[in-house]
């Protein structure tokens, strides 16, 4: 059985209901139990719950420290390349959004890799757009295999694959995977994908397990927020991460709370979700799930990333690019539109400024602080950055020697 029959069977309109309605004494009862179930966690999410939030944020805080230590991990994305086959209304990438596209060589790939290596980075997350032409799982493969030799902890961000083509990529050194399912509200599903194989639903929400069959170690879900109601999203990420964790117990498993950012096509978002109620998911998350990794991306701005870091936040994205080529301009010179999968070149006009012109991004960032800034920051609230993910050492040992084994690296 997969997670698609679990999910068919979850009865989110009612859980959305009791977290409306629940009180301040339900959200204590939830407080009190050492295990939460989904219900309690629909508590933990209500409007009642704010009113508890500094209790929530600081068991949240104090159950992080106890697990993971004083550390901060820290990635970069590296962008491979921006052809995508999808229509995604909020993607920046979307097939027929007409922006500048690339596809990097491996080569070009190992580029962006030696920059982000020189800045620090040993954990890298490999993101693409979908399309079968440009993003083969041969090219894939290359690229892995091309930066396994240096690069310890590789993840992939790409179109949902087969098996077998997960495994060739766990062979060649990747050992994380993550799939977002952007929104669990089927209706929204269907009105944003208005095109392409993503509009299978129940194929990418597979995806996971499909993962971890082929062998791959550290698996990350999620949901877009913006799209679907924020409570209803919220829960179906906690039931997706439940079974997860239930049935591919072997592997490391993060959640990522991404919100919409502004991105070409121009894209509003569909629903509110503020960051106090951001705040509040990130505590719940934690009380929850107080093994599960929590990831924090520059989509969100500064301030309230430096807020959220001690209250339950694992692993952050820093100085990130979202086009592929951004931390070395590799691609510049083969700029291209793409039309119903045929390259078109640019004219001479748009040549005239070449020296500025580089791929059109997914979206725009919010913390625009360097690597080194942010490291910086993570130290100055009394935490360590670690530049490399070292879920074996999580795993088996304990926190205090944890953070001693993780900065003498
Ligand atoms: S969200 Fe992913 S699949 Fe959709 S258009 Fe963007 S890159 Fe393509």
């Amino acid at each position: 059985m997969s997670f698609v029959n679990e999910f068919n069977a979850l009865v989110l309109p009612d859980l959305v209901a009791c977290s409306l309605s629940a009180t301040a004494a339900d959200v204590r009862l939830s407080l009190s139990r050492s295990r939460l179930s989904l219900a309690d966690f629909a508590n933990l999410i209500s409007p009642a719950a704010k009113e508890l939030l500094e209790i929530m944020s600081s068991r949240s805080q104090q159950l992080t420290q106890r697990r993971f230590g004083k550390v901060i991990r820290l990635f970069a994305p590296l962008y491979l390349s921006n052809e995508c086959i999808n229509n995604c209304k909020y993607c920046g990438f979307s097939r027929d959004n007409q922006i500048l596209r690339v596809t990097l060589s491996p080569e070009e790939v190992r580029r962006e890799a030696d920059a982000l290596m020189l800045e620090g980075f040993r954990n890298l997350l490999l993101v693409s757009g979908e399309h079968p032409k440009f993003v083969s799982p041969v090219y894939l493969t290359d690229c892995v295999r091309l930066l396994h030799r240096d690069v310890p902890s590789i993840s992939l961000e790409v179109g949902p694959m087969e098996t077998k083509d997960y495994r060739s990529l766990v062979e060649a050194g990747a050992d994380g995977l993550v799939v977002y399912q952007e929104t669990y509200d089927r209706g929204v599903y269907a009105k944003v994908h208005t095109s392409g194989p993503k509009r299978d639903f129940d194929w990418r929400l597979e995806t996971p397990e499909r993962a971890y069959a082929a062998g791959f170690r550290r698996l990350g879900v999620g949901a877009l927020f913006g799209l679907g109601d924020w409570r209803w999203e919220a829960i179906a990420v906690a039931a997706h991460a439940d079974y997860l964790l239930r049935h591919c117990w072997k592997a490391h498993l993060t959640v990522s709370l991404p919100r919409l950012r502004p991105c070409a096509g121009e894209f509003q978002p569909l629903t509110a979700f503020t960051d106090r109620q951001f705040t509040q998911l990130v505590c719940a998350f934690r009380l929850m799930f107080p093994d599960v990794g929590l990831v924090l991306s520059t989509r969100e701005p500064a301030r309230l990333r430096d807020g959220l870091i001690p209250l339950g936040i694992t692993l952050l994205s820093a100085g990130s690019h979202t086009e592929p080529g951004g931390y070395t301009g590799a691609g510049r010179d083969k700029l291209h539109h793409t039309k119903r999968g045929r390259i078109i070149e640019l004219g001479a006009s748009e040549w005239a400024g070449a020296s500025e012109l580089h791929a059109t991004g997914q979206f725009e960032i919010a913390d625009q602080r360097s690597a080194s800034e942010i490291s910086g920051m993570i130290r100055e609230l009394g935490y360590e950055p670690v530049w490399k993910d070292w879920d074996l050492v999580i795993n088996s040992t304990p926190p205090e020697e944890r953070a001693t084994a993780m900065t003498q690296s």
